[in-house]
């Protein structure tokens, strides 16, 4: 074989200096966010191996059940490993074979298709990272928010079962697939954030951040995809958290403060009595937020805008 091209920028550094001390390879350092990271993963093939063998024995048979509940370890968790070729999806995809038959297999297999397909997508159409693949969302009228943009990064925009997602991301580095889904389309409907905005949060916080399935569902999310939603399937975060997280245990882990609420108004706090709010220890406004803009303001605006 050729001796490979240099790479410009790959030569190592003259001097003995370290990458690191270049800032060519920056690492968390003053607050370290990623520091309880290791609590929920263990980076590496004998970590991917491990998680593969124990979905393959374990969720995969109800995973057609269980996927969409973001409270139980429903999913495989293998995202990370994926994404950095510690298991390949060949190797994952004949383990789970191998292991069970029925739908919930082929139902995870889908998933691994659609993975393959984002990574199509990017091979054909290389500006899916930045730009609309639907040039029809050019002229979409976007309303950039600084403020709205940090309350969702912060997972304090007052929809708990987003603010619960928002916090799992930036505590252990991964959100659960629905709930990506829901955060991601109350950013760009209800908020009227550019997708772009978004994605690049998940690139800087997702451990399995994929340049193709995060571009790739971004535009689904935003209606700007191949595949994408209609515009007029804007999730509603309250039905969706009720749906989904109906007994609160997702809720109540990742936004500890409104854990005492009983689960009627768990969803939905700004509609609970003040008495309830008072006996559940939950300052609305304070500890708390109310929404951000409200669901039926940010479900009117996003019908407008996207019409
Ligand atoms: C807005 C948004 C951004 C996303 N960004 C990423 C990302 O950066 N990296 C990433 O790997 N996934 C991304 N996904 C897809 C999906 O959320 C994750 O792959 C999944 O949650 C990972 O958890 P898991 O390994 O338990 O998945 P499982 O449900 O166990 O699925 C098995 C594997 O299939 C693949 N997969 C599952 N769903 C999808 C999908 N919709 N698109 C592409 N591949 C999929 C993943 O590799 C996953 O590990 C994104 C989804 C949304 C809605």
């Amino acid at each position: 074989l050729p001796a490979p091209a240099a790479i410009p920028g790959a030569e190592p550094p003259a001097g003995g200096e370290s990458l690191e001390s270049l800032g060519l390879y920056p690492v968390p350092g003053e607050p370290d966010w990623a520091a309880g990271f290791s609590e929920f993963w263990q980076p590496g093939e004998a970590g991917a191996q491990a998680r593969l063998a124990r979905f393959a024995a374990g969720a995969l048979k109800a995973y057609d059940a269980a996927r969409n509940t973001p409270g139980i370890e429903g999913s495989s968790g293998l995202s990370p490993h994926l994404r950095f070729g510690e298991v390949s999806p060949r190797q994952a995809w004949h383990a789970a074979r191998a292991a069970a038959k029925g739908s919930g297999v082929e139902t995870w297999l889908k998933e691994i298709l659609w993975r393959e397909f984002a990574y199509h997508l990017l091979w054909h159409r290389p500006e899916m990272p930045q730009r609309n693949l639907r040039a029809e969302f050019d002229a979409f009228p976007w309303h950039p928010d600084a403020t709205l943009l940090r309350a969702w990064q912060q997972g304090r925009t007052g929809y708990p079962i987003v603010d619960a997602g928002m916090r799992q991301l930036w505590q252990t580095g991964w959100m659960h697939n629905r709930v990506r889904m829901v955060a991601g389309s109350l950013l760009v409907k209800h908020l009227l954030q550019p997708w772009q905005d978004g994605a690049a949060w998940f690139w800087d916080t997702l451990v399995d951040a994929d340049l193709a399935s995060n571009s790739a569902s971004w535009q689904w999310v935003a209606g700007c995809g191949t595949d994408a939603a209609p515009y007029f399937r804007v999730f509603n975060p309250v039905l969706q958290g009720e749906k989904f997280d109906p007994e609160g245990a997702y809720v109540r882990r990742w936004v500890p403060e409104l854990a005492k609420l009983p689960k009627a108004f768990l969803h939905k706090p700004w509609e609970a009595p003040a008495g309830i709010l008072a006996a559940a220890g939950v300052a609305l406004g304070r500890a708390y937020p109310r929404p951000v803009v409200g669901p039926a303001e940010g479900r009117a605006r996003a019908l407008a805008a996207f019409g």
